[in-house]
């Protein structure tokens, strides 16, 4: 059996439609397949449109979240409740084409335990995102021990074995690509030119993407915790060379009494420097803090 896994938030004007195509190429695998909807806190009227379509396929299954928990956490109550052999989460605003799920299924049968989908076209997204996409990428897959694959969404299949693999991991910051990449298995990937958002507006603005970038490197790396360390070093080494300087010239030349842009300078470079660090330490602690309270990643008001 196939799971396909589709997050919803306020997509009353996709869902439908959506729906049609997604059937349309599940039919056509000739497979038993079930399809997971989980509405993280619509509060436009997708519930109900779910609740009608349930009413036309047995194989529809509705996981109602009691509010809006985020993208990360539907979609790690859909795996958590898919029972399939291979799964398949997918957005449902036609930014990821339901066609493609004939090919990961071709390619799963091929043994491969992971599909994922690459972009090779992100003429859709303003030039501000794919830019920044970019050099997030880069930097992440610099400093963390996973390689997080470029332009690769969370459209994918990742058969049984992954999943359980993916179950283990107990964090509650989940940034979900980085858990995929980490748990490994057999790749393959397949290319498709990504469209534009179908209907309504992307919930991911600016501030929000930040702290997907925040969480990602945060939960992957500690290199800006140790950073630091070098920064302290290096800094240091240059105090001490300038101190070794000052101290050299007033045995020369006597007391010389000026100083005080170059004393302002190195106080608020020093401040601005340990802010810096202390933000970053507490970006760490934050982090930990949250993890602590071990609270669950989502509440499921009622699943249908
Ligand atoms: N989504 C969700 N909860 C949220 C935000 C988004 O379940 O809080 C779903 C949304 O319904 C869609 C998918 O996640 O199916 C991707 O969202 P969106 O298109 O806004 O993101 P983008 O494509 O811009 O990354
Ligand atoms: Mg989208």
């Amino acid at each position: 059996m196939i799971s396909v896994i589709c997050p919803c938030y306020n997509e009353g004007k996709n869902l439908e439609q959506f729906y049609k195509s997604l059937k349309k190429v599940l039919i056509e695998t000739n497979k038993s397949y079930e399809i997971l909807f989980i509405n993280d806190g619509s509060s436009d009227e997708s519930l109900n449109i779910l609740k009608k379509l349930k009413l036309e396929n047995s194989s529809i299954r509705i996981i109602n979240l009691s509010r809006n928990f985020g993208k990360e956490a539907a979609l790690t109550a859909g795996l958590d409740k898919a029972l399939g052999e291979a799964i398949i989460p997918i957005d449902v605003d036609f930014q990821d084409p339901p066609y493609l799920i004939t090919k990961f299924i071709q390619k799963w049968e091929e043994g491969y335990s992971v599909v994922l989908a690459k972009r090779i076209d992100r003429s859709s997204d303003t030039i501000f995102k794919s830019l920044s996409a970019k050099l997030f990428y880069k930097f992440h897959n610099k400093i963390s021990d996973i390689n997080v694959p470029e332009d690769v969404g969370d459209y994918r299949l990742i058969s049984r074995e992954v999943l359980n693999a993916i179950k283990l991991l107990p964090e509650n910051q989940r940034f979900m690509k980085g858990i995929f990449s980490w748990v490994g298995f057999k790749t393959t990937t397949i290319e498709y030119k990504r469209e534009s958002r179908h209907a309504g507006k992307s919930t991911f603005n600016v501030w929000k993407l930040w702290n997907l970038a925040l969480e990602a490197i945060t939960s992957f790396s500690t290199v800006p915790l140790r950073v630091w360390t070098y920064i302290g070093f290096f800094i240091s080494f240059l105090s001490l060379s300038y101190g070794l300087f000052i101290i050299t010239r007033t045995l020369i030349f006597g007391i010389d009494v000026p100083g005080y842009a170059s004393l302002i300078v190195v106080i608020l470079f020093l401040g601005g420097i340990q802010l810096i660090g202390i933000g970053v330490l507490g970006e760490y602690i934050g982090r930990i803090y949250l993890e602590s309270k071990n609270r669950p990643v989502y509440i499921i008001e009622s699943e249908l």
